[in-house]
C-alpha cells in the first residue's frame, strides 16, 4: 500500500491492476484502514485522470455482485445527486416501466438535509424496500420495476470506502463522488442511465460548474463502460416542487402520475423520463419520447403501474387513487408574510432544516423518523405577498417543534419590494 500513497502523493497515476489490487485488499481486510485513510486524501488532494477514474469504478464493481437481466429487456437507471425535495424517483419508475422499459431502482435513505426515496416509501402503509434476490427478480419479470434499497452484495468495496471518507473528509473529491456513485449504477446492470445532478443551496455541488465538471466525469465513465448516459444539470436553491417531508412527497408524486403536481416536478420528471426513454430506444427524439409519457400519464396506465409496484412490495396500493389517506400529522401550523411585496427566495437548506426539526430526516445514521411530518410550500420565488399571506403550512407531531419549525421557515423565506425570477431550468449535457 505504501508505494501506492506515495505514488499519489507525488500526483502520479495508477494503473488498473494496483486499483483492482486496493479494491480487493480493502475488501479481505488485508490492508489496513489508516493506509487506506492516508491514500484517499492524497487522491483528494490530487485527483485522478480520466481512465484512473474508469478503472478505480470497474475495481468496485468488481467487488461484488452484478445483476445481469435477459438481453431483451431494456434496463434503464436513474441517479440525482441529491436534494430537498426530491421525489422524481416515486414518479419516475412507474411511468418509464408503464412505457415497456425495465426499470430497477435501487435508493437509499436521507441523511442531513437531503431526503432519501427509501424513506419517502416508508410512508406508505406496509410498503417493504428490503427484498430477496429471487424475490426482486421475480417482481421485475411480472412488473418490470421494483423501488429497492441498495443491495449490500452490490459494490461492497464502496460501502467500506464511504464509510471510511465519511469519518477522513474526503467525500468531496470528484472522482471519488464518480466513481462511487456510477460504480452501482454500473453494477445493477442498466444499459442506459440518467444523471440529474443538483446544484444550489439544498445539494452537495454549490454551483453549476462544480456539477457540470461532476455531470462530466460521471458521463465519461458510463460511455467507458459502454452504457448510455446522459445528464441534467438542475438547480436546488429551492425544494423541488411544493412539499418537503415523506407522507407529503408521496402524495405529490401521485399527484405527478394523476397528471397535476407542481410545474418544476413534472417538467422535472418528463425530461429525466423522456432522455432515458430515447436513450433506451437508440433515438434522439426527446419530443415525441416527452408525448409517449404524457399520453400514459393521462390514460392512468402510469398511475396502474404505481399500483402495481406498491402492491408486489406488500404496501396499501390504495394510496395511488386515495393519497389523502396517507398519514398525516396531528398539528398543522400556517405560516403567514410578516410583510407585503415579493417573495425573492424560499432557501431549500432552510427548509429541509425546518423539516428536519419536524422530525421529517434524520441528523445521525439510524436516527428514527416521523414519516407524517413535514413542509408544504404555499408560496415561491415570484409570488406577490401581502402581510399575513399563508407561505407555508407546517405538519408537525406536537406543538414545541410546530413552533420552532415555523421561526425556522420564517427565516429562509425572503420577501422584497421587487419581483425575483425563479432560476432557470434544468440543462441537458450531451
Ligand atoms: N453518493 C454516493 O453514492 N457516493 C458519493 O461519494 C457521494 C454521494
Amino acid at each position: 500500500m505504501l508505494p501506492l500513497i506515495e505514488a499519489k502523493k507525488r500526483a502520479e497515476a495508477h494503473s488498473a491492476e494496483e486499483l483492482a489490487w486496493l479494491c480487493r485488499s480493502f475488501v479481505a481486510h488485508e490492508v489496513p484502514d489508516y493506509q487506506v485513510a492516508a491514500w484517499l486524501m492524497a487522491v483528494r488532494w490530487q485527483g485522478m485522470t480520466e481512465s484512473e477514474t474508469l478503472a478505480l469504478t470497474q475495481a468496485l464493481v468488481a467487488s461484488g455482485e452484478v445483476l445481469e437481466w435477459p438481453r431483451d429487456l431494456r434496463v434503464v437507471d436513474k441517479h440525482s445527486t441529491g436534494g430537498v425535495g426530491d421525489k422524481t424517483s416515486i414518479a419516475l419508475v412507474p411511468l418509464l416501466a408503464a412505457a415497456g422499459l425495465t426499470f430497477v431502482k435501487m435508493s437509499g435513505r436521507g441523511l442531513g438535509h437531503t431526503g432519501g426515496t427509501i424513506d419517502k416509501l416508508e410512508a406508505i402503509p406496509g410498503f417493504q424496500t428490503d427484498l430477496e434476490p429471487d424475490r426482486l427478480k421475480r417482481q421485475v419479470e411480472e412488473i418490470g420495476c421494483a423501488l429497492v434499497a441498495q443491495s449490500p452484495t452490490l459494490v461492497p468495496a464502496d460501502g467500506l470506502l464511504y464509510a471510511l471518507r465519511d469519518v477522513t473528509s474526503t467525500v468531496d473529491s470528484l472522482p471519488l463522488i464518480a466513481s462511487s456513485v456510477m460504480s452501482k449504477k454500473l453494477a445493477s446492470g442498466a444499459a442506459s442511465i440518467i444523471l440529474d445532478v443538483k446544484y444550489g443551496s439544498g445539494a452537495f455541488m454549490s454551483t453549476e460548474g462544480e456539477a457540470e465538471e461532476l455531470a462530466r466525469a460521471m458521463i465519461a465513465i458510463g460511455r467507458g463502460a459502454g452504457r448510455r448516459v446522459s445528464a441534467l444539470l438542475s438547480p436546488m436553491s429551492e425544494p423541488l416542487g411544493m412539499t418537503v417531508g415523506n407522507s407529503l412527497e408521496v402524495q405529490e408524486a401521485i399527484e405527478v402520475l394523476h397528471g397535476g403536481g407542481p410545474d418544476d416536478l413534472r417538467e422535472l420528471t418528463l425530461e429525466l423520463g423522456s432522455r432515458l426513454y430515447a436513450m433506451a430506444h437508440g433515438h434522439p427524439h426527446i419530443a415525441a419520447a416527452s408525448q409517449t409519457l404524457q399520453s400514459l400519464i393521462d390514460s392512468g396506465a402510469a398511475a396502474d403501474k404505481l399500483e402495481q409496484l406498491i402492491a408486489a412490495q406488500g404496501g396499501d396500493a390504495s394510496v395511488v387513487g386515495n393519497p389523502a389517506a396517507l398519514a398525516q400529522a396531528p398539528v398543522v401550523r400556517t405560516v403567514a408574510a410578516e410583510q407585503g411585496g415579493w417573495v425573492t427566495g424560499v432557501d431549500a437548506r432552510g427548509v429541509a432544516d425546518a423539516a428536519l426539526l419536524l422530525g421529517a430526516g434524520r441528523v445521525r445514521k439510524g436516527d428514527a423518523i416521523d414519516t407524517r411530518t413535514g413542509v408544504r410550500l404555499l408560496a415561491r420565488t415570484g409570488a406577490a405577498v401581502e402581510r399575513g399571506t399563508p407561505l407555508a403550512e407546517i405538519y408537525a407531531a406536537a406543538e414545541g417543534a410546530a413552533a420552532e419549525a415555523v421561526r425556522k421557515l420564517l427565516s429562509s423565506v425572503t420577501v422584497g419590494e421587487e419581483q425575483a425570477r425563479r432560476a432557470p431550468a434544468h440543462r441537458a449535457i450531451d
